[in-house]
């Protein structure tokens, strides 16, 4: 049983949840699944598919992330000399609430802190997870459900395929390649795989340039739509202004954006309504 000294996170933060890594499993060459397991996950729920929580990592050198001594308003206030820990944000992929165990799967891209920190983690390490949050309520009275989504974004993809009711549904997943492409239980067998190459600059591309292809059928739909930030308002302007969608009839999320660090996680490319996120 984790038991630690965390002073308590001001009530508007998510809570604090200290884990350990029971069990890592690579579903693919570029997927690192995490099994996270602790008393503090006792209660933990989302109110939806998509939700996210934070993973509060140590820097590098560090075995476990250290605790603040205490919170000053929202931000958390660490001893002198001390290294802070770093978040990154992640969907909480299924929760188990009799084993209190978390699944989460991280991608290995590039150089990114968190990517690095995974492929040292070892089974027995110790973090925080913050959270959860967020969550869609899927409408249910769509003809049609388009879901699109990039590598960082499959998780959440497989939650909101599996909460959808049993209607048109038009499936795009992007990734770096053929090694990448794994069953995933609630993606219908007509999913389209797309490839973009091992070039982050061209993230999005491929999943851009054949959803401007897409035929969508007549009626009411909904698409649900998670990638590369400046590809997503790319997809969604496309959406908008040449296929008449609503803003209300979609989700759009920027996931992350290339050239930055610890991209926002309510990115909803909600600039075309005119307040941003
Ligand atoms: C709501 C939400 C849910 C998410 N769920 C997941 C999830 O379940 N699994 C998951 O793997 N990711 C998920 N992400 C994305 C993840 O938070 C980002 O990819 C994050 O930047 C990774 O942190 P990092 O420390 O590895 O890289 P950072 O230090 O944040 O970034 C370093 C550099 O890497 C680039 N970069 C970041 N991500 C990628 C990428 N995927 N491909 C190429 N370059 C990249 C950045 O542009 C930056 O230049 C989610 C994001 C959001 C907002």
């Amino acid at each position: 049983m984790t038991q630690r000294q965390t002073p308590a996170a001001p009530p508007s933060l998510p809570p604090r949840r200290w884990v350990t890594i029971r069990a890592i499993e690579h579903p693919t060459p570029r997927v690192v699944r995490l099994h996270l397991q602790g008393d503090d996950l006792a209660g933990f729920a989302t109110d939806g598919p998509g939700a996210h929580i934070k993973l509060i990592l140590p820097p590098p050198g560090a075995a476990k992330p250290s605790l603040p001594i205490r919170y000053e308003d929202r931000r958390a206030v660490f001893a002198e000399g001390v290294t802070p820990p770093f978040l990154r944000t992640y969907t909480p992929l299924r929760f188990d609430p009799v084993r209190l165990e978390l699944e989460v799967e991280l991608l290995i891209h590039g150089d990114g802190r968190a990517a690095t920190w995974v492929q040292g983690a070892n089974v027995g390490d110790e973090i925080v997870v913050a959270g959860p949050r967020g969550g869609w309520k899927v409408p249910d009275d769509g003809d049609w459900y388009l879901v699109a989504a990039d590598d960082t974004a499959i998780p959440a993809a497989t939650q909101v395929l599996a909460a959808l009711p049993d209607r048109t549904r038009i499936v795009a997943f992007e990734v770096v390649d053929e090694n990448e492409r794994r069953p995933l239980g609630p993606a219908p067998d007509s999913a389209h795989w797309l490839f973009r190459g091992d070039d982050p600059r061209r993230a999005g591309l491929a999943l851009e340039k054949h959803l401007r292809g897409i035929e969508l059928a007549a009626g009411r739909g909904y698409a649900w739509i998670a990638c590369e930030a400046d590809a997503m308002r790319r997809i969604r302007k496309h959406l908008i202004e040449e296929r008449g969608l609503s803003p209300g009839q979609m989700v759009t999320r920027g996931y992350w954006k290339l050239g930055t660090p610890d991209h926002p996680d309510g990115d909803y490319g909600q600039d075309d309504l005119g307040h941003g996120h």
